[in-house]
């Protein structure tokens, strides 16, 4: 179960800290970066009665879980803007924070459709009967193979979720400690594990998603639609190994938490989530300053003490938590020589590319879909993906690997306002295109009439299954992994903080030694979706981060 920090806070009183010198901007705690994760531990300090204050650098929090209104000639028209749909927010910090009380509102997320070019689809419906039978007219063998494929992949996805829930040990210590740390983490693995169990674990980490999926399929185009979570956010095609392991991230669903978190789009777009958590934070008496760019985290004897914003404006508290990419956190917040220098190595070998393009569209109307005469909300409400076989993904990555944008893109489709009416006026619809790749350096330059002419051949692909589509655009928005990293702060345009590769997990997320929510500097804690949990809009991290600051506190007391 996620334990609630708060509740095993009774005796920690952040607020006895507070010294006359910290009268002026003095706080129980800072954060910095107001994205979701930054506002989860806001929301839990604040909760257990600290003086929190969250500087965010943008006109409002969110961060990557944002929604707006691009589109000048239809302002009530709203996108989300970046990411898209809820996984694995627990649903005890979902109660925690009261969130339903602030707006947040899940529509499950339809089942997969993947449109193939010219004719066909691959539809992953719900009825077992006309699944096998939908999957049997591109081979008979994978239809057999499927309910044996998904049980296998779950029970892995059973195993592991729980691990999210964790701080990792220190792997490699041999301090007592963190010998005990270990030691604990195994035995509490025991369970559920066995020889096989363990040779499938590592056929995730090490496998790539086609040759994963190949133990059980045949067909291109069965494969190609299996293989998409393997290859949401990464810097890699569904050829390169490791990718298994994001194939079973975005699998997991139940985190041990004594119930399935939900996956759908949240009412009001992903900027509704936030919205909920700021809210929530403020209700427990944090305070939210936007336009507030921290630009330095000021460390006397190791220990960080307060955060200076442009324009010079202090803030001070004896703990500091920070949701910012660990490139800012780390190397531009501190002077490299407050740190070690292995520690500042690891942040600036930590690989942070995806090569990601959004593309949102503002539609006049939803036209006919080609597979869906009838209006199905089954089909215009599903999760679509252009991935017609394995062959076409990898060559997409290929080609943006050896510097070019792909010319036939991968993408993740919806439209959230299928359901969610709050998004466009009555007729209208929103259209959200989550595509890749582009080559990761273009984090460095805009190249925005290239990703003008991408955003048209990936219009051009839906055209093929939405007759209509470019007729029905009345506004778009395209952002880029330079857009991403200069607004955002997502530095290589990675949508997660940092990749979620194997070496870049766990323990090692961000750094070897510093998996566990602390940082070097002694009060300064991390909370961000470069740590272990993350990425995704899950706040796991934030938790985390609280827990952790928790137990310090209670350590100290004893
Ligand atoms: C295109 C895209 C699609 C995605 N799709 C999904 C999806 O569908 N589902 C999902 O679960 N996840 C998705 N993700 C990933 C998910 O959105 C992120 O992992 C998550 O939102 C990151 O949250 P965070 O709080 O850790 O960081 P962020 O949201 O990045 O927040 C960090 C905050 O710090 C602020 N900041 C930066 N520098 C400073 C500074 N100097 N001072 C003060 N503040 C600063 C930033 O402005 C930002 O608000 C997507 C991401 C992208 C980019």
């Amino acid at each position: 179960m996620l334990s609630d920090p708060v509740r095993r806070l009774d005796i920690v009183d952040l607020a006895r800290e507070r010294t006359p010198a910290m009268a002026a901007n003095g706080y129980d705690a800072i954060v910095i970066g107001g994205g979701h994760n930054g506002l989860v531990a806001a929301g839990y300090l604040a909760k257990m009665g600290a003086r929190v204050v969250v500087l965010e650098a943008r006109e409002k929090t969110g961060g990557a879980a944002d929604t707006s209104a691009p589109f000048p000639d239809h302002p009530d028209v709203r996108v989300t803007t970046l990411s898209y749909v809820m996984s694995l927010m627990p649903p005890t910090l979902v109660r925690d924070l009261r969130l339903e009380s602030f707006g947040y509102r899940v529509f499950p997320m339809g089942p997969l459709y993947s449109p193939l070019p010219g004719d066909g689809a691959i539809r992953l419906v719900e009825d077992r009967d006309e699944l096998r039978e939908r999957l049997a007219r591109f081979s008979k063998r994978d239809a057999d193979a499927y309910g044996d494929w998904t049980a296998w992949i779950e029970r892995s996805a059973a195993l592991l979720g729980p691990v999210l829930m964790e701080t990792p040990p220190k792997v490699g210590s041999t301090a007592p400690g963190d010998v005990i740390e270990q030691a604990r983490f195994l035995l509490r693995r025991r369970r559920g594990m066995s020889v096989r169990q363990a040779a499938d674990i590592t056929k995730l980490f090490t496998m790539s998603a086609a040759d994963l999926l190949s133990e059980w399929f045949k067909s291109e185009e069965v494969m190609g639609a299996l293989s998409t979570d393997g290859i949401i956010g990464t810097w890699a095609g569904p050829e390169e190994p490791g990718t298994a392991y994001v194939l079973m991230h975005h699998s997991v669903g139940d985190l041990g938490d004594g119930q399935i978190s939900a996956w759908g789009y949240p009412e009001g777009g992903m900027g509704a989530v936030s919205l909920a958590l700021q809210r929530s934070a403020e209700s427990f008496g944090a305070e939210v300053r936007v336009n507030a760019p921290v630009e330095r985290v000021l460390v006397r004897d190791g220990r960080a003490v307060g955060a200076v914003i442009e324009g010079g404006e202090e803030f001070h508290a004896p703990l500091l938590v920070t949701a910012c990419h660990p490139a800012i956190a780390f190397l531009e917040h501190l002077d490299r020589n407050e740190l070690p220098d292995t520690f500042v190595r690891d942040i600036e070998s930590w690989k942070t590319r995806s090569g990601t393009v959004k593309v949102n569209l503002a539609l006049s109307h939803l036209p006919q879909f080609r597979d869906d005469p009838g209006g199905d909300p089954e089909i215009r409400g599903a999760s679509i993906m252009i991935a017609p076989s394995i062959r076409y993904l990898e060559r997409a990555f290929e080609e943006a690997r050896d510097g070019r944008a792909a010319t036939a893109p991968f993408s993740e489709t919806c439209v959230p306002s299928v359901f969610d009416r709050t998004l466009a006026p009555e007729g209208m619809h929103v259209m959200s295109m989550f595509t890749q790749w582009v080559p990761h350096e273009w984090a460095d330059e805009r190249h925005q009439e290239e990703l003008e002419a991408y955003a048209d051949r990936m219009i051009d692909i839906h055209e093929d299954f939405i007759p209509g589509l470019k007729e029905a655009i009345v506004g778009r928005q395209v952002i880029g992994p330079w857009q991403m990293e200069h607004e955002w702060g997502l530095i290589g345009g990675n949508i997660f903080h940092g990749e979620l590769a194997p070496n870049q997990l766990f323990h090692m997320r961000p750094a070897p030694g510093y998996a566990d929510y602390r940082t070097p500097i002694r009060g300064l804690y991390q909370a961000s979706s470069a740590t272990h949990a993350g990425g995704g809009v899950t706040g796991l991290p934030g938790h985390h981060a609280v827990r952790e600051i928790v137990r310090d506190r209670k350590r100290r007391r004893r």
